[in-house]
């Protein structure tokens, strides 16, 4: 970290900075400019209250060295990729559908999902056995019933699993069905449950808080790094503006942004980021135009009976239709991924 001092700081206010960076066990060294004075901060980061300083008289300003994010961060490791059962997301050679319905229902509702998804071409299951909902009232998901439903259409498609854990004393009974631990957009600040998934031996699947900045969604994907948990996959989801023509406003931007700031896996799931079945593939074809490496699509066999998202899911048939006119935009992806790939190697 560097200060800055004000060009008019008094030498005692300067000294009493220097102090300051020595109180914390940190070294400070001196450079003199003709009206203000650099104040490189030296030793580990962690030991620094940046803001203490920030408040003393005469200085200007703190220029953080080191990204807060420092695991995530795109520079820490180059670029990695995650491992959800036997399906790659990441640094790969093809897009990841991870596809079905938002509420696992009945058994035979998520049997036939499955089969149907899985002959389009998904690689994962998804299905919410815990539904974080905005009423009590409304349908809270079948628990552990649902889990086993979802173990079993795993068992019968080989497709890996995906769900949400809502709170960390569902976490072990989550654990024992799931492949991959889904971080809701209301839990994406819920640190308690965050550090619970970073110890994890499972991957989880984060996605961006409603009204979270990027920076804040990479911030919470640091706090399961920080626990251990290497593989966290990164989710724009749309978030609230005042636009009201679609459920939420998609951040398309937020791939590439991700992408370039962290090394993490991204993926887009045009479902709830539009609320719409209509915008589902023209959001998909998006995503994968701009380079995510994966999608999340809600589909369901009878959209109008669905007990959750209905209006979002697509209906079997019309998630087939969206996979065959995504092929010309996943070949193109793949094209630009191998091309990124061997730019990367030379
Ligand atoms: C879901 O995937 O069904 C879901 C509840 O997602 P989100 O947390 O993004 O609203
Ligand atoms: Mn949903």
């Amino acid at each position: 970290m560097i200060v800055i001092t004000q060009p008019n700081a008094t030498e005692e206010q300067i000294q009493r900075i220097i102090t300051r960076v020595r109180e914390f066990g940190l070294e400070a060294q001196i450079s003199r400019g003709a009206s203000r004075v650099i104040i490189g901060v030296i030793g580990p980061e962690a030991l620094l209250r940046e803001k203490q300083i920030a408040t003393m008289a005469g200085v200007e300003a703190i220029i953080p060295v080191l990204k807060p994010y420092k695991l995530a961060a795109r520079d820490s490791r180059g670029a990695s990729s995650v491992v959800v059962g036997d399906v790659r997301l990441g640094e790969h050679e093809d897009v990841v559908l991870i596809c079905g319905p938002c509420s696992v229902e009945s058994r035979e509702q998520i049997l036939s999902i499955s089969t149907i998804v899985k002959e389009s071409g998904a690689k994962i299951l998804r299905g919410g056995a815990f539904k974080p909902r905005t009423s009590p009232y409304s349908f809270q998901g079948l628990r552990e019933e649902g889990l086993r439903f979802l173990a079993e259409a795993r068992m019968k498609t080989g497709l890996p699993v995906v769900t949400e854990v809502m709170d960390p004393r569902d976490l072990s009974m989550i654990e024992k069905y799931a492949d991959c631990l889904q971080v809701g957009t209301r839990n994406m600040h819920n640190f308690s449950l965050l550090k619970e998934v970073g110890r994890s031996r499972l991957p989880v699947l984060l996605k961006r808080g409603f009204s979270a900045t990027i920076y804040d969604l990479i911030m919470s994907a640091e706090y399961i790094l920080n626990e251990g948990n290497p593989n966290v996959i990164l989710c724009e989801r749309g978030i609230r503006t005042f636009e009201t023509a679609t459920r939420n406003t998609c951040d398309i931007a937020a791939i590439p942004v991700l992408d370039e700031m962290t090394h993490l896996p991204v993926i887009l799931d045009p479902s709830h980021a539009t609320g719409k079945r209509s915008l589902v593939p023209a959001l998909s074809r998006a995503g994968v135009a701009i380079g995510a490496d994966g999608l999340i699509v809600e589909v369901h066999p009878c959209p109008e009976k669905a007990i959750s998202d209905g209006a979002q899911s697509l209906t079997l048939e019309s998630f087939r239709q969206m996979m065959r006119d995504l092929q010309p935009y996943i070949r193109l992806w793949k094209e630009q991924r191998a091309a990124k790939q061997a730019a990367a190697v030379a």
